[in-house]
């Protein structure tokens, strides 16, 4: 259990590795990319194929398939670490570990064995997973009685899927895809709905429109579109009509790692706000001298640390879970995390006055990208409603 509260010496060798590749792939970018009017323009294959190299883009493959074994504790703090220094570039790398850790977990053998060697020499193997529907957003985390309207119909030997998802991290940019499609359209999302494994060059499938987002531009989010797309047997994920155990599977790192990308961003807010409260002098004095500002910068210090010791210390009991887990465990810690940001990144603002709001300092973009967990992942409001069914939940 103490290993939640260190970071021992593969970890930190780890961190190394990656914060020289934030000042050495992510920084020179980032702002550029970021400011680039085309949405599917803000996103780099170079950074991707450098983290390929690194060994970052498969950390969390077993090393039987070519990855690094990592555990979900060291995956949240890589994930924060590259967040420092580009939200979207640390969401682009954590949909991608969180997939590979469930399709480890819920491909059968002969599945993995198609699939995870050749995305781990691929080195543009990136992984999407497809719930959110136009007509489908928080119903699926509250276990609303409604079906996914993307809906497949039984054909021989497989499945025939029509229908589109929206709003999808890494859409058009993912190798491999996980898709939630409705089997039984007498049944809800949660009884009636299947795992697809969905190839990038699958006839039938086709990536929509690219949205374009507030922050997180590095990353990209776009619409899957399925039209009489025939999805074989062997690409059902476990069971039929069961696609809530995938889920259910998946929420723990997902969350965690959610949490860990905004956290990354009130780091780098933070470093803003200590960094411009030394430099600058106003009533006569630097302003990390007055006492308001001073509790300010102590009070993003808490929020900080407290989120991170949350997201630690979920990601931890995710791969021990007989010792502490509990299901808020996965939904709580990003809500937290994306709050304190929130937080911070109005009080950072605040510290740099007007020069905050101008886009020079770099201090507005990460405005932009502390919003974007508000509401991915699931929107906090919708979160706590699905705590609380956890709680109260006979
Ligand atoms: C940057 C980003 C990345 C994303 N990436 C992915 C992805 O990779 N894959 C994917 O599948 N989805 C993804 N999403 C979609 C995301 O999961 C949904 O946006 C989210 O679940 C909310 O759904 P919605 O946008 O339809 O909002 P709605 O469900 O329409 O919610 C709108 C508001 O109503 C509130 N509300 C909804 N239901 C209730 C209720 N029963 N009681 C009280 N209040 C309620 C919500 O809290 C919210 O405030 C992403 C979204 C964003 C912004």
């Amino acid at each position: 259990m103490e290993q939640i509260f260190t970071v021992n010496e593969d970890q930190r060798a780890i961190l190394k590795t990656v914060a020289r590749f934030n000042e050495d792939e992510v920084k020179p970018r980032a702002a550029a990319l970021d400011a680039n009017p085309d949405p599917a323009q803000c996103f780099s294959w170079e950074i991707v194929e450098r983290a390929h190299q690194l060994g970052l883009r498969t950390m969390t493959l077993a090393e039987k398939w070519g990855g690094l074994g990592a555990d979900s504790l060291t995956t949240a703090m890589v994930v924060e670490e590259l967040a420092t220094a580009d939200m979207g570039v640390s969401v682009v790398l954590a949909q991608t570990f969180k997939i590979a850790q469930v399709m480890q977990k819920a491909f059968n053998q002969e599945q993995q064995a198609r699939v995870l060697p050749g995305f781990a020499r691929d080195p543009r193997g990136l992984l999407a997973i497809g719930m959110s529907e136009p007509g489908n957003g928080s119903d699926k985390h509250l276990n609303i009685p409604v079906p996914f309207r993307t809906a497949a119909d039984r054909t021989r030997g497989g499945w025939i899927v029509n229908g589109a998802k929206h709003f999808i991290s890494n859409g058009n940019r993912a190798s491999h895809y996980l898709v939630m499609v409705q089997t039984d359209r007498t049944r809800t999302m949660a009884n009636g709905s299947s795992c697809f494994l969905v190839e990038r060059d699958r006839p039938g499938f086709t990536i929509g429109r690219v949205h374009d987002k507030m922050g997180e531009r590095l990353a990209n989010n776009a619409e899957l579109v399925f039209q009489d797309c025939f999805i074989p047997d062997q690409n059902v994920v476990g069971e039929v009509d069961r696609a809530s155990n995938i889920f259910a599977q998946f929420s723990p790192q997902s969350n965690a790692y959610a949490g860990a990308s905004v956290l990354g961003v009130a780091v780098a807010l933070q470093r803003k706000a200590i960094e411009r409260a030394h430099l600058r002098v106003q009533g006569g004095k630097r302003l990390a001298e007055h006492d308001g500002i001073r509790a300010q910068l102590a009070e993003m210090r808490m929020l900080i640390d407290a989120s991170r010791a949350y997201i630690h210390r979920a990601a931890w009991l995710a791969d021990h879970p007989d010792v502490g887990w509990d299901k808020t465990l996965a939904i709580l810690p990003k809500a937290m995390a994306s709050q304190a940001a929130w937080q911070i990144a109005a009080w950072c603002l605040e510290i740099h006055g007007g020069h905050g709001y101008m886009k020079e300092l770099g201090v507005e973009k990460l405005v932009r990208d502390a919003a974007a967990f508000l509401h991915s992942d699931g929107v906090n409001r919708t979160l706590f409603l699905k705590a609380a069914n956890a709680m109260f939940a006979n």
